[in-house]
């Protein structure tokens, strides 16, 4: 319990190995409690009993890249390819806010047709249709460059999770042409910017020990973003992970609880992935210190081809047209719905001096 108390007090631990040993510690049920426990405390703290509830745009499924675990890989070739139009994301747009939804997650794979100048545009139509929505995007690695047009175009937050913080296990995920070191720039090129930048990983991937697991934990303790994203990996059917175990609830659950307290105002997700591993997952998720659910607002024609794993979930309450029985199975949970922009509390975009 000791160590779990100190980071407890401290919200971080000395370094990498402290992290797994941690990790370690929590496999004892009183100490998994422990951290739950004081996970949902740190989150009443700062967001008392909301729940914040973004629009899900899934753009896209082109990709240039080739992610060894992803459904939408280049080399994905049973994929079937979709580019919704700006006509068609609009539409999307107007029907979350028809709706309530106060922001809209754009995400998509590595697209080249996504040129700075389209994003750009789609970027202002929305934010004209919507002056007082927030714009988050999640569309993979750009050039600082690149960013910075997004962010004056008025791209308020970015998701890119690191997937991995461990070069070795970075390898087995990824094809050679990409690169660890790029990711992490990325991240750290958002945050100068002044986005509310969010990291984070899969549970469970392939190669993924608690070694590789404490050093993502340690690398968020760094980076300090303002939203992380974990769910369990999932398998893919046509990938060379097929055959590969999904991650665990209970891990994952875990790490929800340890990355609240590691960074006790983070926005963070009860994933997608989480639901579609069990059918109580979002709520576990919540009751380990998430704060965010994030339904989908993609047209439903599309829906099925943004397959990242196998049997994704995209309908129900991880969908738009879910959203009252979202409301109420949270309200029966102690919940309450909050369809604000629910933005980072605290001011955002001071660079960090640290390497990462
Ligand atoms: N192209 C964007 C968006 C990627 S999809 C980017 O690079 O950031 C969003 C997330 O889905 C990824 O970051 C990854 O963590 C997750 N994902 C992809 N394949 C998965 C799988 N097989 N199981 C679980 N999560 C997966």
């Amino acid at each position: 319990m000791d160590l779990a108390e100190r980071f407890v007090k401290n919200h971080k631990l000395a370094d990498r190995e402290e992290y797994r040993e941690l990790l370690k510690q929590s496999e004892d049920k009183e100490v998994a409690e422990y951290l739950r426990r004081e996970a949902v405390s740190l989150r009443k703290q700062y967001y008392g009993n909301k729940v914040y509830i973004r629009g899900l745009i899934e753009f896209t499924n082109y990709c240039k890249n080739n992610c060894y675990y992803c459904g939408i890989r280049r080399g994905s070739y049973r994929a079937v390819r979709y580019r919704l139009t700006r006509e068609e994301i609009l539409d999307c747009v107007k029907k979350g806010w028809t709706m309530g939804f106060r922001t809209f997650v754009l995400q998509g794979g590595e697209d080249p047709y996504l040129t700075d100048q389209w994003m750009a545009d789609l970027i202002r139509s929305i934010k004209e249709l919507c002056p007082d929505c927030a714009v988050t995007l999640s569309i993979g690695e750009r050039s600082l460059d690149s960013y910075r047009r997004l962010r004056e175009a008025g791209a308020d937050r970015y998701l890119l999770r690191h997937e991995t913080a461990d070069e070795k296990h970075y390898r087995c995920l990824h094809p050679e042409e990409m690169r660890l070191s790029v990711r992490k720039q990325c991240l750290r090129d958002l945050k100068s910017l002044g986005y509310q930048t969010g990291a984070g990983f899969m549970v469970g991937s392939p190669g993924q020990t608690y070694r590789e697991l404490a050093e993502d934990l340690r690398f968020l303790q760094e980076l300090q973003p303002e939203m992380a994203g974990l769910g369990p990996f999932l398998p893919h059917q046509d990938t060379r992970f097929a055959e590969e175990k999904a991650g665990s609830l209970e891990l994952t659950v875990r790490l929800l609880s340890i990355v609240r307290i590691l960074l006790p105002a983070v926005l963070l997700p009860a994933t997608t992935a989480l639901a579609t591993l069990d059918p109580a997952g979002r709520e576990k998720g919540l009751a380990a210190g998430a704060n965010v659910v994030m339904p989908n607002l993609s047209p439903l024609k599309n829906r099925k081809q943004y397959m990242l794993y196998d049997n994704k979930c995209c309908t129900g309450a991880e969908s738009a047209e879910g959203l009252s029985k979202l409301a109420k199975s949270l309200e029966e949970l102690g919940y309450e719905l909050s369809m604000e922009r629910g933005d980072y509390p605290f001011p955002i975009g001071t660079l960090f001096t640290d390497p990462i």
